[in-house]
Parts: structure tokens; sequence; C-alpha cells
């Protein structure tokens, strides 16, 4: 230790498109049609955006058979299946799909290659939500792979016809590894069309990979149940962080964590207001590390236009876009 405290942030961080646009589709849709308005899951998976939303008047549900029949459910933006919105139309819900374009993307190229009678491996994590969604579109034609290890023991049927399709919020680098090994098994896999996993994801995977070699410590703003942002603590490990903890918020620093360490590197998950990394910020400065470097690997300007079932606004003028930041 050089004995100069200091904190690398890494930049593209935090907000990414489809969740700035899942987040105001919500507040909108309180704005619109009044408190409650129904979400099913977690609009984005971050436990503050979550709670102030609750205090807005959104109800979080676990399925839509919880939502009284006639009311308003948004769904969120990791997607859902063709029986969820079915569901929801046989309970006379208005469904507002909050499904980032990205996801919906994914979506519609399960669809198109179990239409073709591919055989679609779909790298993910079992049991995450937008994993059950794609799955969703084409359940008789996707096996998910959840690991570089599972590569090596799928079964096809006929291994001339597999396309490998993902979660938009893998690790690129182990996304690869399992494609690698996937492929040395079915040397005819197809790749999907373009990248599965977003832009978001991978530059923020960019962004720490250039921190994390710099870095004593990594500091990643992000809940628990955030796979963009578990997988920015295992991407900081990987490329030379001496130690990577996530937290939600700044007061679950420890202590102990910055014994010895000089440099501190901080980033935030793609469901992350930027004010909780301000909060991290502002701890850190206390503890002495106030002197702040950005390292910006990449600009970010895509934004997204609302669901269409919220473009109109009360007075019938097309509202493409609005509000936003009340949570930042
Ligand atoms: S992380 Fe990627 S796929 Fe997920 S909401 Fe953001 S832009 Fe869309």
């Amino acid at each position: 230790m050089d004995g100069r405290k200091r904190v690398l942030l890494a930049a593209p961080r935090g907000y990414c498109a489809g969740v700035d646009r899942a987040v105001v589709a919500v507040e909108k849709a309180l704005q619109r049609f009044g408190a409650p308005v129904y979400v099913r899951k977690q609009i984005v998976h971050n436990i503050h955006v979550v709670t102030e939303l609750e205090a807005q008047g959104a109800i979080f549900v676990d399925e839509v058979d919880e939502v009284p029949e006639g009311a308003h459910v948004v769904f969120s933006a990791h997607g859902v299946s063709p029986a969820v919105v079915n569901a929801a139309a046989d309970r006379g819900l208005h469904a507002i799909d909050a499904t980032c374009p990205l996801v919906t993307k994914v979506h519609r190229e399960a669809v198109r290659f179990a239409r073709d009678d591919y055989e679609i491996l779909l790298i993910g994590h079992d049991g995450h939500e937008e994993v059950e969604g794609t799955a969703g579109e084409a359940p008789e034609h996707v096996t998910i792979v959840n690991s570089p290890d599972e590569a090596d023991t799928v079964e096809v049927r006929d291994p001339s016809k597999v396309v490998w399709l993902s979660q938009t919020t893998l690790s690129v680098d182990e996304t690869m590894e399992t494609v690698n090994r996937l492929r040395a098994r079915f040397p005819e896999l197809h790749d999907p069309p373009s990248d599965d996993i977003c832009y978001a994801t991978q530059n923020r995977q960019v962004a720490i990979k250039k921190v994390a070699k710099e870095a004593d410590l990594v500091i990643v703003v992000g809940s628990a149940n955030s796979s963009n942002s578990v997988r920015l603590v295992e991407v900081a490990l990987e490329y030379g962080a001496r130690a990577a903890f996530r937290v939600d918020y700044a007061d679950e620093i420890r202590q102990e964590w910055l014994d010895g360490v000089a440099t501190v590197g901080v980033t935030s998950g793609a469901s992350v207001p930027e004010v909780l990394v301000r909060e991290v910020l502002d701890a850190l400065a206390e503890a002495g590390y106030g002197d702040v470097d950005e390292v910006r690997t990449a600009e970010e300007d895509l934004m997204f236009s609302l669901p269409k079932e919220l473009r109109q606004d009360v007075s019938g003028q097309r509202d493409d876009r609005a509000l936003g930041g009340r949570l930042r």
C-alpha cells in the first residue's frame, strides 16, 4: 500500500435502459390509474427500488392469481412466459408489459428457432425469472444449461439441429466457456443471430475488469437476487481484485474490509439507482477515501420508449418518455 487512499469509480454502472423504463412504467401507471397498481415479481431486482415503489402504492405479488380481477398489473423487466400473459387475460387484468426489449428479443429468437424445430440450449440460471419466461415460450424445445460443467453432460435429440441462447445478465467469459464446451460436443451448434448478453451487462463487466486490476477491494452496489450485480463481484475477483463484496446499502460496508486497502473499486448493477452509489462514496470518504477517479470504458445513451399501454397521456397526447429520475 503506497498510503494514497483512493476510489476508482467504474463507468458505466447502475441503471440501464431496460430498468429505467420498467421503473418509470410503474410510476407512470400509478399516476395514470391511481394506487394500487400490482406488479408481478420485483419490477427490477433491487430492494431499494421495490421499497420506494411500495411507498408510492405499488403492490408486488408472485403470481397474477393474487391480483384482484380487473386490476392493473405490470409485468417486470425480466419478462413473462405466454402462460402468465394468458393467466392475466383470463382474470380480466389490464396488463402493462415492462419486459425489457432486449429480453423480448431473446423470446422472439426462442419462438423462431422452436418453429424451425431446433433444440434450444438456454444458458442461464434455472429458476431465474428471465429464464422461466424465455423457456416458457417453447418449453418442449428448451433445455437449460446452468454452467460450463453442465455443457459436458447435457443430452440433445439431434446434434445437427441445436442452437444456444442465453440469459441477458450472465458473465460474458463464463458464457463463452459454456459455448465452447458445447461446441466441442456439438460442432454444428448454431449461434444466436446477435448477442443475448445485453449491452449493459457487457459494459459494466468491461469497466469493472479495468478497475479490478488496480483495486485492493471492490464494492459492488446491488441486491443479492440481481444476477448482473452478483456477476460483477465474480468478474472483479477473476480480474485481480484482492477482495470483492456486494452491498445493498452503504451501512453494510465493514471496517475490516478496508484494513490495509489503498484502492477501492466501486461499481453498481444495472438495477441500482445512483443515490445508493453516492451513499457508498460518502461512507468511503468518511473513512479517508475521498479521492475519487472515474474509470470510464464506454458511453451509453440508449433509451427505450415506454410500454405501449402507457404511451398516451391523460390528455390523449403521445408520451414516449417522461418522468424518470425519481429513484435515481
Ligand atoms: S440488464 Fe440488460 S436485459 Fe436487463 S433490463 Fe437492463 S438492458 Fe434490459
